[in-house]
């Protein structure tokens, strides 16, 4: 296990492990303190100021929660999701901005290019943090140097530091990224990981949350040590099935595998026309009904999209798909319906139609404070 200081990101020192060639080498992606550095890189007066990103305080009687401050107000003890009237309290004086949601999803566009544009398999998995699958690398080393590059790239485009993770599984990398934050770079190499792990909380394994932590605490079961020096039978006995793969992380075992995916989740709506159909004007109108279907069960969800595929089904059952991706995360009708309405026209031959259908992926579900804020 080893960190590696690129531009000057805090570090650990620890013993690395014999150079073994990996099957699998994970990296993990989290922007750091995402909306407030966004916000200082565009107004840099505020740089080095406690900054809380959320609604307005009023003076310690306002409602609603903190989305995300800067360290500075975090060393006053602020902490996301906490309520701005607390917040205020802790720091009267520091600078409390409400929240510029598309600003920081265009931001965040940006930086899911970069990190797509490497092309080694992505999966972003919220607004600031995405994984890279770096195996073929073929090296921790070379996976670090990578990770070194994408420092220096996030750093001179958009200003913005990150914390890293890499490790030869999911899990592993998520816990690692968060190891040193600001602006780290963990690598927890294979045969490692039980070690790394060891001296955790139970809280810092993802999935593991306050009830869990409860459970496990009656137990005795304080860190990942613990856990792993705990009879399975035990564990089954309070957590069932769930707890072969908690156990099985303890003992080093990061079986979670990157899978690419469409982001959290994608929703779609289709048609099936009661008689076959080459009329132009009954395709667009099926279509435009479908993107407000597709887009209120996007809103049902509380989910923005980045991706709109159109699916058409001819006669024949030959189905042609065609997808586009945004130019940032929306959660707006127009601009999926006019995406839909260009890869229809793009694709669509003449020839009589089945069906249509429209469908959104890379949907994320904004953080659970923005919803709070009822954005
Ligand atoms: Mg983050």
């Amino acid at each position: 296990m080893m960190s590696i200081p690129r531009t000057n990101p805090a570090m650990t020192s620890l013993p690395s492990s014999q150079d073994t060639r990996p099957e699998r080498i994970i990296l993990h992606v989290d922007m750091d303190s995402f909306y407030a550095s966004v916000e200082v890189q565009r107004r840099p007066e505020l740089r080095g100021k406690p900054v809380v990103i959320g609604s307005d305080p009023k003076e310690g009687k306002g409602r609603g929660v903190a989305c995300t401050c800067s360290y500075e107000a975090r060393a006053f003890g602020i902490r996301s999701a906490m309520p701005v009237s607390q917040a205020y309290v802790l720091c009267p004086h520091a600078i409390f901005l409400p929240p510029d949601f598309d600003y920081y999803s265009r931001i965040s566009g940006g930086i899911m290019e970069l990190l797509r544009s490497t092309g080694f398999r992505f999966l972003q998995v919220s607004i600031d943090e995405a994984y890279l699958d770096l195996s073929p690398c073929g090296s921790f080393g070379a996976a670090v140097s990578l990770a070194g590059q994408i420092r220096e790239d996030l750093q001179s485009r958009f200003g913005l530091t990150c914390s890293i993770g890499i490790a030869p599984g999911k899990t592993v990398a998520k816990i690692a990224s968060d190891f040193h934050k600001p602006n780290g770079l963990t690598v927890v190499e294979p045969g490692d990981i039980r070690a790394f792990l060891a001296p955790l909380p139970v809280n810092k394994i993802p999935g593991v949350g306050k009830k869990a932590e409860l459970h496990l605490l009656e137990l005795g079961i304080r860190t990942v040590g613990d856990l792993a020096a705990t009879d399975i039978q035990v564990l089954l006995g309070r957590f069932g099935r769930g707890a072969v793969s908690l156990h099985a992380l303890a003992l080093g075992n990061d079986t979670a595998e990157l899978e690419e995916y469409d982001g959290i989740k994608s929703l779609s709506r289709e048609t099936t026309f009661d008689s076959d159909t080459d009329d132009p004007a009954r395709l667009m109108s099926s279509l435009n009904a479908l993107a407000v279907a597709v887009h209120q069960a996007l809103e049902d969800e509380h989910c923005r999209c980045r991706t709109v595929t159109v699916k058409i089904r001819y006669q024949g059952f030959v189905t042609r798909t065609k997808s586009r991706t945004l130019l940032h995360m929306t959660g707006n009708a127009e601009p999926i319906r006019a995406c839909s309405q260009e890869l229809l026209r793009e694709m669509y031959d003449g020839r009589k139609v089945r069906l249509v259908g429209i469908r959104l992926s890379s949907c994320e579900k904004p953080d659970p404070c923005q919803m709070t804020l009822g954005i």
